[in-house]
């Protein structure tokens, strides 16, 4: 195992210098995300394959629990490779807009997967998670992938932050689109950092996290960059040790 990385890293080390020697340059960090993402994405959907083959019996019967971790760990690597797929778009914004897939999207159905999700990291962190739609709130045309990405990262966000208390998604009918409220009632922020929230690689300095030492600071930026791709605008509102929402619009458009 330990050999595999090792030979994954002396390979992508020498992929790196060839690219370097190719253009004639020094490789920048947009350039090397760029090749990282690529990379990453052939083992990462053969992992997918895997699981899939696995859930559906290829290799023998499961029982429910062994299904339903299994379902979880298939989600998990979903999640990251949606991840790998949209730093694609951060590093190149113009291929970025070309790639996003505008479409008509059921909504109650977009939160169904992210309800069943939160439900399931809310009763593991002892938290209670309620999700709210108003009448009113049915399609609109937007990418999917992009706006599930938007959403689990705030949540999982209310859940890192957040000691105890609730997570409440909310959901309502707002200007050609719909609204979205995620809130906690976590650590909060402090004033003088919210206008750096979405800054990349920015952390609240001593944050403090349910999971210690995780955290980047990037992915307030990568919700912020994807928002703005579909289109709407992300706001949010805190109070130290109250509580922190963040209020996401998205329009219908078709491209
Ligand atoms: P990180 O990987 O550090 O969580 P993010 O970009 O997602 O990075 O968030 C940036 C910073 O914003 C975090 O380090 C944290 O201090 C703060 N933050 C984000 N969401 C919340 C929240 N729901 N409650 C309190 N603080 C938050």
């Amino acid at each position: 195992m330990t050999e595999d990385k090792g030979n994954m890293t002396e390979e992508m080390i020498q992929t790196f210098r060839m690219i370097e020697e190719e253009a004639g340059k020094t490789l920048r960090v947009d350039d090397f995300l760029a090749i990282i993402s690529h990379e990453f994405r052939n083992p990462m959907n053969a992992a997918i394959n895997y699981l899939h083959l696995l859930l559906m019996g290829e290799y023998g019967a499961l029982t429910d629990e062994q299904a339903k971790f299994l379902k979880r760990a298939t989600t998990e690597v979903e999640s990251l490779l949606d991840l790998v797929n949209v730093s694609f778009d951060l590093v190149d914004p113009d291929k970025g807009g070309q790639r996003i897939k505008f479409r008509e999207v059921i909504i109650p159905a977009l939160l169904e997967e992210l309800e069943a999700e939160t439900q399931f990291l809310c009763k593991e962190a002892s938290l209670v998670f309620q999700c709210t739609v108003q009448p009113g709130v049915s399609s609109i045309w937007t990418d999917p992938l992009r706006l599930k990405m938007v959403l689990r990262n705030l949540l999982l966000n209310a859940i890192k932050y957040t000691e105890r208390g609730r997570i409440v998604l909310k959901v309502y009918p707002k200007e050609e689109g719909v609204g979205f409220c995620v809130s906690d009632t976590g650590v909060g922020i402090p004033e003088e950092a919210l206008p750096r929230i979405f800054h990349p690689f920015y952390r609240v300095e001593d944050s403090q996290t349910r999971w210690h030492g995780e955290g980047s600071g990037f992915g307030l930026y990568v919700v912020k960059r994807l928002v703005e791709l579909l289109g709407g605008n992300i706001e949010v509102e805190s109070k130290l040790e109250r509580g922190s929402t963040f209020h996401v619009w998205v329009p219908s458009r078709k491209q």
